[in-house]
């Protein structure tokens, strides 16, 4: 490093300037390079994270480096694709060494599990917010879309959900939960596990994926609007934790678990023939993977009760966009 080397340089050498396993050149210089390997399509994606909208401002920050990445890894797992690097826009109130250290060890622990580097950002100063951009592979046409999902199709889902959004619910004071169901409903919220290995084990198999970040009903909803599809989800089959399934019964539990979003699980469709294999791949993978529903003609998604009655629900999913 120069003798005269600025103080935003100085910080990012000290907290995020790391050997770059997988690329001709990381951190330091005007870009990155890197090599993508023949007979792949470059997956590339951006998520932005804005405190007190997708976090609040007195998170911790080794929880936020882990979930900056992992909302963006979820997004490669959603298209099937591997990733391999990483770029980190971030803007910080202040220099503070020891939020900025934390930060980069739950970044870095993440992406060490991964395998991606980190290869480029920029860092300014300014309210807190944080911009990661994910690049990864994926076989040319075999990245796992929106838009493939038929009618006919079975809707699945990985892990369970609603335990991210019931803690955020806790927070606002829109239900309650014991004090042991929140401390472990919050590290759902707070460390997500993107579930990267499944995404490209769907390959061929899924017709269409997303990940759930805005809601069961909004994501799957995506899938439906791209697709020129309607899906029917069964409240009932909706795979759930033991904190979950202590608040499904109430108006608002029910809201959070199939409109909160956060969980980060994938949410898939699959021919029915395709039932066999997916039951395999997830006691391959260890990892629930459960059958939520259907795809039909038409378009929206419906969500029938045990009676096969329409359920109602109050929030379809977050939009930051539209009117309070
Ligand atoms: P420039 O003036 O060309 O924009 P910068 O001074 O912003 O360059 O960045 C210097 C180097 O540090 C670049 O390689 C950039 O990609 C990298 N960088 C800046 N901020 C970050 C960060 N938060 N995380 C990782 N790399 C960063
Ligand atoms: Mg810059």
């Amino acid at each position: 490093m120069a003798n005269n080397a600025s103080p935003e340089f100085e910080l990012i050498a000290r907290h995020f300037m790391r050997p770059a396993q997988n690329a001709v050149l990381g951190v330091g210089d005007d870009a990155a390079l890197v090599d993508v390997t023949n007979g792949m399509d470059l997956a590339v994606s951006t998520d932005t994270m804005v405190s007190g909208t997708h976090f609040f401002p007195d998170v911790d920050p080794e929880n936020l480096g882990h979930k900056a990445l992992a909302v963006n890894l979820s997004d490669m797992a959603a298209m099937g694709a591997m990733p391999y690097w990483a770029m980190l826009a971030l803007t910080v109130p202040s220099v503070d060494h020891d939020w900025l250290g934390a930060f980069a060890k739950g970044f870095f622990d993440l992406a060490a599990e991964f395998n991606v580097s980190l290869i480029g950002g920029d860092t300014t100063r300014g309210p807190l917010s944080l911009t990661v951009t994910i690049m990864g592979e994926v076989p040319m046409g075999a990245a796992l879309r929106r838009s493939g999902a038929k009618a006919g199709n079975d809707v699945w889902v990985s892990g369970n959900l609603g335990d991210a959004a019931l803690a955020v619910a806790h927070r606002h004071g829109r239900l309650v939960l014991t004090e042991e169901d929140y401390r472990d409903a919050v590290m759902r919220l707070y460390e997500p596990t993107p579930r990267v290995a499944l995404g490209q084990a769907l390959r061929g198999v899924a017709t269409a994926a997303i990940d759930v970040s805005d809601g069961l009903l909004a994501d799957l909803g995506h899938i439906c609007r791209l697709s020129g599809v309607g899906a029917t989800v069964d409240l009932n089959a909706i795979p759930l934790s033991r904190i979950g399934a202590r608040h499904i019964g109430s108006d608002a539990g029910r809201t959070a678990i199939v409109a909160g979003g956060d969980d980060y699980e994938l949410c898939f469709t699959a021919a029915a023939n395709s039932r066999e294999s997916i039951a395999e791949l997830s006691d391959m993978l260890g990892m629930p993977l459960t059958r939520i529903g259907q795809i039909r003609r038409g378009k929206g998604v419906s969500l029938l009760g045990g009676d096969g009655k329409p359920v109602k629900v109050d929030g379809r999913g977050y939009d930051h966009f539209s009117a309070p």
